[in-house]
């Protein structure tokens, strides 16, 4: 599918959450059988045959895909959540917000030092979430092989903030 096809699968709500956002909804692309195998297989497409250990995906989206890429991968699936939701021990991360900042979370048994690890959202915006999963998996010794998402917001900036850090980004799409 070209990135025509999967803007044309995801569909966008004005004024969600608030006035003035343009919010990029992926669940009517997840719904669509074509467009779905099609997003996960471009998303996989460099990594497959490589050895990647796990697959980390952000809360709550990126569960959903991370989840479909790990199993494509024959990787292990590695939650990354908002804070206080994680029931075993955890390592814990501040990150920063369009409007202030939050805290992420994981096992601290999650990854083991040296694991190749890919990161998995539907979308990247100012990079904020992502560059704080980032932190957190290096924290704990992992090696970012690289962050997938299906949207890209460039005016935002967010991916190469990410690249900024080393890691190498892929998107399938591109809103500005
Ligand atoms: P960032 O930290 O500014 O890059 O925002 C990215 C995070 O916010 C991701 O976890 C996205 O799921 C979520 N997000 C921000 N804007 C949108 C949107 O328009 N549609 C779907 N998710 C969004």
């Amino acid at each position: 599918m070209t990135p025509d096809d999967f803007a044309a699968a995801i569909r966008t709500i004005p004024d969600y959450p608030k006035p003035g956002i343009l919010f990029r909804d992926i669940t009517t692309l997840l719904g669509d059988p074509r467009a779905f195998r099609a997003a996960v297989d471009e998303l996989v497409q460099p990594w497959a045959g490589a050895k990647i250990d796990k697959v980390a995906g952000i809360e709550a989206r990126g569960f959903i895909l991370g989840g479909a890429v790990a199993h494509q991968l024959s990787a292990g699936f590695v939650p990354i959540r908002k804070k206080g939701k994680l029931p075993h021990q955890t390592v814990r991360m501040a990150y920063v917000l369009e409007y202030g900042q939050d805290e992420m979370e994981m096992h601290v048994d999650a990854v083991a030092p040296g694991e190749r690890v890919l990161l998995v959202d539907d979308l990247v915006a100012t990079g904020g979430t992502a560059v704080g999963a980032v932190k957190l998996l290096r924290a704990m010794g992992a090696r970012v092989e690289a962050a997938c998402f299906i949207v890209d917001l460039p005016d935002l900036g967010g991916a190469d903030k990410i690249r900024a850090m080393d890691v190498p980004v892929r998107t399938l799409v591109a809103f500005s």
